[in-house]
């Protein structure tokens, strides 16, 4: 069949279906006979993939030939180490990244797309893959179409199909079958998987679904785009490339060095190569990318879906925060408190006269100029329930309330016509054919300024009278007094079409001459604990920017309340905003805590001006519109309730919809830099501490203080479970007291450098020490590298500690908060005893049996070395920065 060449009746025949859908039992049998709706999904690395990535990086090149060349010199310990090595490395270079690989796949699937369809003639949320050919597909503005189908109604819709044409300019859709043959391109009559919603709204009849849709093929291309580095990886990758290329000169420096000095060729070859494997940074690209991951399941955990990498980074550096007002500082559950006709007010659920006819004009406008819609609920308690707008929501409630059966209501009569509500326009109306032939009601609701101006009559004593400027003003008045106590108001009117044979567009002509009916006051409280974070982001460096299309008094009554305005911020509307040049709002941003009656457009400049005073901004956003915003943000935030478009634009996705979600995000972002830090910082002294001690024994002419398997073993135990442990380190508690982070401020700051300078010369002499005394007390130097070994092993596995944090002593925290620390620490400890203990182990170490006298110069030399770099952290590192 080619759906767009027949008419609609006959493809919804020829499907098998009708207007009211198929039956549950019809849909569950199809969804087996035709499979679920699923498009390709996104290739991920298989284990084995991941597993032969460890073998292609310049450690393990490195390593082969330090290999081939033990054996080839018949030193087989060497080598059955150097392979060991190998082995762990792979294991657990593997081991962190398919646990990365698997976490981001889970949080893929955190939020399954769904579609609202009509089935047995009732309307319900279903999840996308589970739709099947036949099922009748609700499309409003903001949905991402998931199946392909044919139109069977539609009301102004546009279309956006770049996905599948590349042609960014949308497409007008409607029911109509096409005349002849389509060779080129998309027809007006279908909807296609993959393609936006941009306005209007339809239904259509699924034709086709999973990997029968057009976009399946186009799918496979496009999702397969390699993934970009974040900047956060890529500083990493330059910075560990250029150790890299610095490690090797010190390597092979080391290596002439010593053979020049007459120290045995293959020993200097080994320690060469083992200095190199020690120093190599190699973990710390995949560490990154693990603290990352792990950053994005914890945000997740308080909420908010990470959708991207670099978001999980970005979030630590966020300096402005601009946010919705409604739904997100707001509860988003509003309730009609109040109606207002133009003779009376009346309390919601007390004296509401239900026979009063302005009243029932205002319940009538609550359910036909309304978007949402009443659905099945999925879960048996849960029989019924309203999706849509939480605005319409509030009024489609009322009218069930006052009694009215909204479904049957809808049912009987037939909607000609619906230009829908949005944040630019701010009203939305619908005609609706009345009875008799050819007679149609126009129902419409809006911002009470906007709808106001459409009026020409009011609605009294049960008829209509005309509406002079001085009455308008007088509600106006009236509906801003109410705005000042933070409710939001909506305006209500009507007006009868006698002889309306047809409806053309543009809708907007036929919005005017309307009768006023009044207004809906609705009340949507501050969430609870709005006004404690607002306080918290003050504390951590982070302005919060109001942004609302609802009136100035309100906005200013909710800003007020939840202690956003201070004494010199000002509140500005979206008139007084298009009257401001670029310049001026440069100038004046940082002095605006609240703009009202903005539209989504207007987000961007608000967007632009801050970032030109070179701050990170975060923008929510839940619509259509809010697209370009939502992308040019450095975090672009979507509701959870918002639209599917805002959503897939968006960097993070609030799913509770919360204003502090976004703060706790913004927490947990700054703890992830703060461990990459920490990691870096680790590997790194590592690294200058064994290049320091092997660079002394050559320049004072000692035996070598560590061979090549000494100084990989150490490097194992203290390099790779501290570094896996240290990405899990859970966050500090005073992350949003300070000021944000710069995007661009160095991993390794002032601090850090010369920590690592102070700590490896620390660590390096007490070494060396241990070693001199040893050596010249046995005059052997199998003995005196065994005393530096174990030297070595224990004071970087202490100096972890002191890694953790710069800012404090590490007695303070101890190991406490990281379990994983502690066990690395702890099998760290067993693995150097061991190695100093069993004989097999010892003999392929070279190490010598240590006694008493050995042991308390370890432990006292350890201790003072913690002594002296815990001394200077507190004294002098601390107040550097
Ligand atoms: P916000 O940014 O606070 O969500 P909106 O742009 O949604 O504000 O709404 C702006 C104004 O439009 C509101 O003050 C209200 O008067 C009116 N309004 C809001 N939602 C609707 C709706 N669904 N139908 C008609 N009018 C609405
Ligand atoms: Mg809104």
């Amino acid at each position: 069949m080619q759906p767009e060449l027949e008419n609609k009746e006959k493809v919804l025949k020829i499907l098998r279906s009708n207007q009211n859908g198929l039956s549950e039992e019809e849909a569950g049998r199809r969804l087996r006979r035709y499979g679920p709706n699923t498009l390709p999904q996104k290739k991920r690395s298989t284990y084995f993939s991941i597993f032969i990535r460890q073998f292609k990086s310049s450690l393990v090149y490195v390593l082969v030939v330090a290999m081939s060349v033990s054996i080839f010199m018949e030193e087989y310990d060497d080598a059955a180490i150097i392979g060991f090595i190998l082995f762990l490395n792979a294991i657990i270079g593997f081991w962190q990244e398919a646990r990365a690989d698997t976490t981001l796949s889970k949080l893929e699937k955190v939020l399954p797309q769904h579609a609202l369809i009509k089935r047995n003639g009732e309307i319900r949320t279903i999840l996308g893959e589970e739709i099947v050919p036949g099922d009748i597909i609700l499309l409003r503005e903001g949905d991402r179409v998931i199946a392909d189908a044919r139109i069977i109604v539609s009301y102004d819709l546009e279309i956006d199909e770049s996905l599948l044409t590349g042609e960014s300019k949308t497409v007008k859709k409607n029911a109509r079958s096409l005349p002849k043959k389509m060779r080129e391109g998309t027809p007006d009559n279908m909807v296609f998987a993959g393609s936006v919603v941009v306005y209007g709204s339809a239904e259509a009849v699924a034709t086709s679904t999973g990997a029968h849709t057009r976009f399946s093929n186009i799918a496979k291309s496009i999702l397969n785009t390699e993934e970009r580095k974040t900047p956060l990886q890529a500083r990493i990758t330059s910075l560990s490339n250029k150790l890299t290329f610095i490690i090797l000169i010190v390597a092979l420096f080391v290596f002439f060095a010593g053979t020049i000095r007459g120290y045995a060729f293959i020993d200097m070859f080994t320690t060469a190569v083992a200095l190199a494997v020690a120093a190599l940074p190699e973990g710390l690209l995949i560490a990154i990318t693990v603290i990352l991951v792990i950053g994005m399941r914890r945000i997740l955990e308080r909420k908010a879906l990470v959708r991207e990498l670099l978001a999980a980074e970005t979030l630590g550096s966020v300096s402005v925060i601009c946010v919705d007002k409604t739904g997100t500082l707001t509860e988003g559950s509003m309730k009609v408190e109040k109606l207002i006709t133009p003779e009376e007010t009346y309390l919601v659920g007390k004296t509401l006269p239900r026979e009063s006819s302005a009243v029932q004009k205002l319940v009538d406008i609550a359910i036909f100029s309304n978007e949402a819609v009443l659905e099945r609920g999925s879960h048996a308690e849960e029989q019924w329930k309203l999706n849509g707008r939480p605005t319409d929501r509030s009024l489609l409630s009322l009218a069930i309330d006052l009694g009215r059966d909204i479904i049957r209501e809808r049912n009987e009569k037939t909607r000609l016509a619906v230009l829908p509500f949005n944040s630019n326009r701010k009203y939305m109306m619908s005609i609706v054919a009345s009875g008799g032939k050819d007679v149609a009601t126009l129902f419409a609701k809006g911002a009470p300024e906007i709808l106001l101006d459409f009026c020409r009559y009011k609605h009294v004593h049960g008829g209509i009278e005309p509406l002079t400027e001085n009455e308008k003003n007088l509600f106006l008045k009236n509906a801003e007094r109410l705005s000042k106590d933070g409710y939001r108001i909506v305006a209500g009117g009507y007006k009868e079409i006698p002889k309306l044979t047809r409806v053309s567009a543009p809708l907007e002509r036929y919005v005017r001459d309307l009768v006023f009916a009044g207004f809906y006051v609705i009340a949507d409280p501050v969430r609870p604990q709005v006004k404690d974070t607002i306080k918290a982001t003050a504390r951590a460096g982070i302005t919060t920017v109001m942004i609302t299309g609802d009136h100035k008094e309100t906005a200013t009554r909710i800003a007020h309340d939840i202690g956003l305005l201070k004494k010199k911020s000002t509140v500005v509307t979206g008139a007084e905003l298009i009257n401001m040049t670029d310049n001026e709002l440069f100038r004046r941003i940082s002095s605006i805590s609240v703009f009202a009656r903005v539209t989504p457009e207007d987000k961007l400049r608000i967007i632009e001006a801050w970032q030109k005073r070179g701050e990170v901004v975060a923008m929510t956003g839940d619509g259509v519109n809010d697209t370009p915003a939502l992308v040019k943000a450095d975090i672009g935030i979507a509701v959870g309730s918002g639209t599917e478009v805002a959503k897939s634009a968006s960097d993070i996705v609030l799913i509770d919809n919360n204003f502090t979600t976004i703060v706790a995000a913004i927490e947990e972002g700054r703890a992830i830099f703060a461990n990459v830090k920490k990691v870096t910082l680790m590997l790194m002294s590592n690294a200058f501490s064994e290049v320091l001690i092997v660079t002394a024994g050559l320049a004072f002419n000692l035996p070598l203080p560590l061979l090549a398997v000494q100084i990989l073993w150490v490097n194992l135990i203290t390099d790779g479970l501290p570094a896996i442990a240290l990405t899990m380190e859970p966050k500090e508690k005073n992350l949003l007291l300070e000021n944000p982070v710069p995007r661009s401020s160095p991993i390794i700051d002032k601090p850090a450098q010369v920590f690592i300078v102070l700590s490896s010369i620390v660590a390096s002499l007490v070494v060396m020490l241990g070693f001199y005394i040893k050596y010249i007390y046995s005059g052997n130097a199998d003995d005196a590298r065994t005393l530096a070994f174990a030297l070595l092993g224990i004071i970087t596995l202490a100096l972890v500690l002191s890694i953790r944090d710069l800012s404090s002593p590490f007695i303070k925290k101890g190991i406490g908060g990281n379990p994983w620390l502690f066990a690395a620490l702890g099998v760290g400890i067993i693995l150097q005893i061991a190695a100093l203990t069993i004989p097999p182990l010892r003999s392929i170490l070279t190490l010598s049996p240590l006694g008493a006298l050995d042991g308390i110069m370890i432990i006292s030399f350890t201790l003072t070395c913690l002594f002296i770099i815990e001394s200077a952290k507190i004294l002098f590192i601390r107040k550097i920065h």
